[in-house]
């Protein structure tokens, strides 16, 4: 298995190795592996992953929340623990759609 090297600011790390290190360190630790890519998170793909993240947790919030004012007007009485596994089974599928829709328009754009 070859090395991975992730580089995200000053921080340096390998995958595979699980060795990290500053990035400005003189003699960094020696991978026990063929280094077969370098790869840089840059400050913009951070954001976008917190932007996700925060996304995700508030649309999980406001799922539960609705849940528990809507399934009643339906005459559905559940305990507030189906509540949130069902909020969570959608919220997955709900990341899912996402993601594929993504993919799919990055794959037409770049044709
Ligand atoms: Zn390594």
């Amino acid at each position: 298995m070859n090395c991975r090297i992730v580089q995200y600011s000053d921080l340096t790390m390998c995958t595979k190795c699980h060795l990290s290190w500053d990035t400005n360190d003189v003699s960094p630790p020696v991978c026990k592996n063929k280094i077969t890519k370098i790869i840089f998170i840059n400050q913009k793909k951070l954001q976008s992953l917190m932007e996700v993240i925060i996304n995700t947790a508030i649309g999980y919030i406001i799922a539960v929340t609705a849940q528990c004012y809507i399934f009643p007007i339906f005459n559905i009485h559940i305990p507030i623990s189906d509540d949130l596994k069902i909020g969570l089974i959608f919220t997955v599928i709900s990341i899912a759609r996402s993601y594929i829709l993504r993919r799919f328009f990055n794959y037409i754009n770049c044709r």
